[in-house]
């Protein structure tokens, strides 16, 4: 297939779809392993709005336009394994000399010198076609869909019933803002974990896609519908999902009006964003698209004024016994900037349930079946459940998401794993492959948000024992451990999941083909990606990761 039969079939702006079975495209599977994903990441399935490219996370893009897209599938169809592509912000840049062991791509996305790390100078940059923002998983082409975040949510939600409702969560209310790329496993992960859930969002739109993939039961125009089926199902101890639209603050405040307080509150509006995130109170979408573009200053002022009101609704329901955290969006900070001085009076969902796990190595390990065949995913689920059958947690969340997890392109797999346990499943990948006993081959990847990955004050590395929340050494080693340690591609981002001047995070991907190469990069990549977190937590002062450095043989001084 030449290359205008390739973009005609796989690329047809705004039509993308990865190619599926084992016959490639590009040179070797280390070139078709970034390109069936960076294509998978932009497919409708998977994408909020392929439109514009945006993958995820309000505006995280997979590639900067359709013209710098397409330049870079023109690279990866001819890259060879002694040469490595260099992407900037969603733009191909040049070609390296490297070698077969190397990361084939190297990416860094919306990285800004610090003092200059902000929205107003990025969106100027933007403007003139110089940046995109890359979010976390969004321009580093490995999201797989809302289940990325689903593990992650149910394992949150599930550590918070354990933590403050004696583990269960049925006859328990959730309610949470946003129905989004992320926000939208909030509903599956609540009615796994048992819980009755009621989410806010103001776009019908974005509701109805949770509904069409099975993440949510209902969607609702009418709060005292919405309100009594909640109310009635949290009664009987029912696990349902309820998708409201309107503007989540209004909606808390009429929950206070009526005494209704949930026993969980939390947000995932893309509250990072003021411009382009979240939709200001009051105002229709229509009102908000056109106000965004004649005035964006004023746009921001009210998105900023509503999110202090939002989150003056959640301290209140704090006040009166809700168990409300921030859900990683950066949502007290723009609450705090837009006015309420208490803002930061509830936690962030990290050193709330969290970071005990990164003391472990442990984070959203997550893997892709380049096949598209999902029996191939089948495959590796069972692999894993013979491989770990003391890891009780991880068989129950794989039989839970084979039963109720739809994938949405090609066909993934996520599940928390730690030190050890993620370089046993990547070797024990890269076997199934060689024997034949998957169709193509596995990539393995993870989010940016990890044990070891990312400095963010505001969320993954919130409240540190030693105070070092805004050292960003750690994500730059990060990337230099996975670069040295041949991953397959590498990646380096600024402002993932709370915005500009808030976060810099490395991501990594490492394919599994069987062979002898794959063998030797997974040993040293899913080894030392899970040890950044433990010597990251060990040098905070932690206790249960200073164990972690004796049990996995750590120590090196
Ligand atoms: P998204 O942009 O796809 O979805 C945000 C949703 O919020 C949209 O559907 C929008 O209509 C809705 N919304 C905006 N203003 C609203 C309002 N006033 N009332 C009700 N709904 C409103 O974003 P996403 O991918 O779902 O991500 C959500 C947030 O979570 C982002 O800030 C992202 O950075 C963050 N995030 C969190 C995690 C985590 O692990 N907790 C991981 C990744 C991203």
């Amino acid at each position: 297939m030449n290359f205008s039969e390739f973009i005609k079939k796989y690329a047809n702006h705004p039509d993308y779809i990865s190619p599926t079975g084992n016959e490639l495209h590009a040179k070797s599977w280390q070139t078709e392993a970034p390109l069936r994903m960076l294509l998978n990441n932009l497919d409708r399935r998977v994408a909020e709005n392929p439109d514009e490219l945006v993958v995820y996370g309000g505006t995280g893009q997979a590639a900067r336009n359709p013209e710098a897209l397409l330049q870079i599938i023109k690279c990866l169809l001819e890259l060879d394994e002694n040469h490595s592509l260099l992407v900037q912000s969603g733009k191909a840049v040049g070609v390296v000399r490297t070698h077969p062991e190397a990361p084939r791509v190297f990416i860094a996305n919306s990285n800004l010198v610090p003092v200059w790390a902000t929205w107003d100078h990025f969106e100027k940059l933007k403007e003139r076609g110089l940046m995109m923002y890359g979010q976390m998983t969004a321009g580093s082409w490995i999201y797989i869909g809302s289940q990325g975040i689903l593990q992650g949510t149910f394992e949150t939600f599930a550590a918070c019933g354990a933590k403050y409702f004696n583990g269960e969560l049925r006859h328990k209310l959730i309610v949470s803002g946003g129905l989004g790329g992320m926000g939208g496993a909030q509903p599956l992960a609540a009615t796994m974990a048992g819980a009755t859930y009621l989410g806010i969002d103001v776009d019908p739109e974005r509701i109805l896609k949770r509904v069409e993939s099975g993440y949510l039961d209902h969607i609702s125009y009418s709060y005292s519908e919405a309100k009594e089926l909640v109310v009635k199902a949290k009664k009987l101890g029912k696990a349902i999902s309820v998708g409201l639209v309107a503007d989540i603050g209004d909606i808390l405040e009429q929950l206070i009006i009526d005494g209704i307080t949930p026993d969980i509150v939390t947000d995932q509006t893309s509250a990072h964003d003021p411009l382009f995130g979240y939709v200001p109170n009051g105002l229709t979408l229509e009102a908000a698209r056109t106000l965004r573009k004649i005035a964006p200053q004023k746009y921001k002022d009210l998105s900023m004024k509503s999110m202090a009101r939002h989150v003056g609704f959640m301290l209140e329901m704090q006040k009166l016994g809700a168990v409300v955290f921030d859900y990683g969006n950066n949502l007290r900070e723009m609450g705090f900037q837009g006015g309420e001085k208490g803002a930061y009076n509830y936690n962030g969902f990290i050193p709330e349930f969290i970071r005990p796990l990164f003391c472990e190595g442990k984070g959203p390990f997550r893997w892709a079946a380049l096949s598209g065949d999902p029996k191939d995913i089948r495959v590796t689920d069972e692999a894993l459940i013979e491989a770990f059958p003391n890891n009780l947690r991880m068989i129950t969340w794989l039989q839970k998401a084979q039963k109720q997890v739809e994938f949405q392109g090609l066909p993934a797999r996520i599940c928390w794993l730690g030190m050890g346990e993620r370089e046993k499943a990547g070797l024990l990948f890269n076997k199934l492959v060689r024997e034949g006993k998957l169709k193509a081959p596995i990539v393995i990847g993870r989010d940016h948000l990890d044990c070891g990955s990312v400095a963010s004050p505001n969320r993954e590395t919130e409240k540190m024992l030693d105070g070092s929340d805004a050292v960003s050494d750690w994500p730059l080693l990060n990337l230099m451990a996975n670069t040295g340690g041949g991953a397959t591609w590498v990646s380096f981002h600024h402002g993932g999941g709370v915005g500009m001047g808030y976060s810099q995070h490395a991501g990594m991907v490492v394919l599994a083909d069987g062979t002898k190469r794959a063998e030797n990069c997974i040993q040293r990549v899913l080894f030392n990606d899970p040890a950044m977190g433990i010597y990251r937590h060990n040098d905070a002062g932690y206790d249960i990761a200073a164990e972690n450095m004796t049990t996995f043989n750590l120590n090196f001084k």
